[in-house]
């Protein structure tokens, strides 16, 4: 009992600790979120998952993106498994250590998260699209599968490690729009999805719009109503209302070759919602439109204004020049931004800028990179120092029923998720 009312008072000491306007505090509610069962401390072990709570893990092995999430109900979601080849001059090093491939990494790193949901499978891998930084990269030298069917890089690896429930991808069955794509990495994927098909396991394409296809599995008792939805994917953007999407890229017909959508720009989009929490991604969708020539290549913008505004949201396509633009700040407005960011050109400088702005939107938010290069954070100067953190798994903690979160940040050097920093609770 001692032990709870201290959290509480941590608790409220976190809310209050929050630079709010007097206008947003009174129009909090009058009853206090429950307390979290357990808080991390800095320089201690991440506190497990509990039932109720919404964990959304950045993982950062410098090599790519990969966000596991443990929804309310213990059930689970992994977004991408990465695994870049790009050369150390251009990226960091792999985290914790080339010891082992990347993906390897991750499915350690969600198995030992998923524990505590009382699972080792994992629900839902969602890849969105085709890219190595997403799915992983392979060549001659990558090990085979015990099938010999395909070679082990980044998503194929963490379905070797781990039973998979249902894959969702962009382009499943025929991975024909808006063309074959033709690469090693592409076929090897491919490859993988055919084997798995003729094991009896479950593919699916990202349908625009749903809120079914990632379903709440129910793994854990309680009442903790949770929504993932499908906000965009291959030009089809969520309408906003029911399960409506439209569609933006014109017929390919009407497009010069050279015109058609980009593999970026078919990324899919989802958000999760959670009580008043809400959380935005969207793979490597652009809002770049060649300055205007090509004004339906910005899907990230349609797809924020469905989704947003959020309490927490990825700088997509790891805050490269293209991705986030004015619109899609100002209709996101995160109290947290987090950037996947892992090569020398992430985060662009612009972006910093935008996300740091108090004219597109006003009030306090942190910006939190998972790996920045060196040579990144000297070019960006001054808005690169003004990151919360620069290295590290970024853990969005939600509290039970979505009113509040935290971010704990914990080192990537090793697997023992010591949390390095830890953020004020948000009330939202
Ligand atoms: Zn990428």
């Amino acid at each position: 009992m001692e032990r709870f009312s201290k959290q509480r008072r941590l608790w409220l000491g976190g809310v209050l600790g929050l630079a709010l306007p007097m206008a947003r505090l009174a129009a909090a509610p009058l009853s206090v979120p429950p307390p979290l069962p357990s808080l991390d401390r800095t320089d201690a072990s991440l506190a497990p998952w509990q039932p109720g709570w919404l964990d959304i893990h950045h993982i950062a092995t410098g090599r790519g993106n990969a966000t596991f999430v443990l929804l309310p109900d213990g059930t689970s979601l992994l977004i991408d498994a990465g695994a870049s080849a790009a050369g150390l001059d251009v990226s960091v090093a792999p985290r914790p250590s080339a010891a082992r491939r990347p993906g390897q990494w991750i499915a350690r790193y969600v198995l030992r998260h998923l524990r505590p949901s009382g699972r080792d499978a994992l629900d839902y891998l969602v890849v969105t699209h085709l890219h190595p930084d997403h799915m992983g990269d392979s060549d001659a030298a990558s090990p085979l599968a015990r099938n010999a069917a395909y070679r082990l890089s980044g998503v194929t690896d963490v379905a070797d490690q781990l039973e998979v429930g249902t894959l969702i991808d962009r382009g499943f069955p025929d991975y024909g729009y808006p063309s074959l794509l033709q690469a090693p990495f592409a076929d090897n994927y491919r490859a993988f999805v055919r084997a798995r098909v003729a094991a009896g396991c479950k593919v699916e394409r990202f349908q625009a719009g749903s809120a079914r296809q990632i379903a709440a599995r129910g793994h854990r008792p309680g009442a903790w109503p949770f929504e993932v939805r499908n906000v965009a994917v291959n030009g089809q953007v969520w309408s906003g209302s029911g399960e409506e999407a439209r569609m933006l890229f014109p017929s390919l017909d009407s497009l010069e070759r050279s015109e058609w959508p980009t593999e970026n720009s078919c990324s899919a989009a989802l958000r999760i919602g959670y009580g008043r929490f809400s959380y935005f991604t969207a793979g490597d969708l652009t809002s770049y439109t060649e300055d205007g020539a090509l004004p339906w290549r910005d899907v990230l913008g349609p797809a924020a204004r469905a989704a947003g505004p959020v309490s927490v949201a990825t700088a997509d396509h790891h805050g490269m020049f293209d991705g986030l633009n004015a619109d899609v700040v100002r209709s996101l407005q995160p109290k947290a931004w987090v950037i996947p960011s892992w090569h020398i050109s992430h985060p662009d400088m612009l972006q910093l800028e935008r996300m740091f702005s108090q004219r597109l939107y006003p009030g306090p938010r942190e910006v939190f990179a998972t790996t920045l290069m060196e040579e990144n954070l000297r070019a960006n100067g001054r808005l690169a120092r003004r990151l919360r953190s620069r290295d590290g798994h970024v853990v969005v903690r939600v509290a039970p029923g979505g009113g509040s979160f935290y971010v704990a940040v914990t080192g990537n050097g090793d697997e023992t998720d010591r949390v390095k920093l830890l953020t004020e609770s948000v009330l939202l």
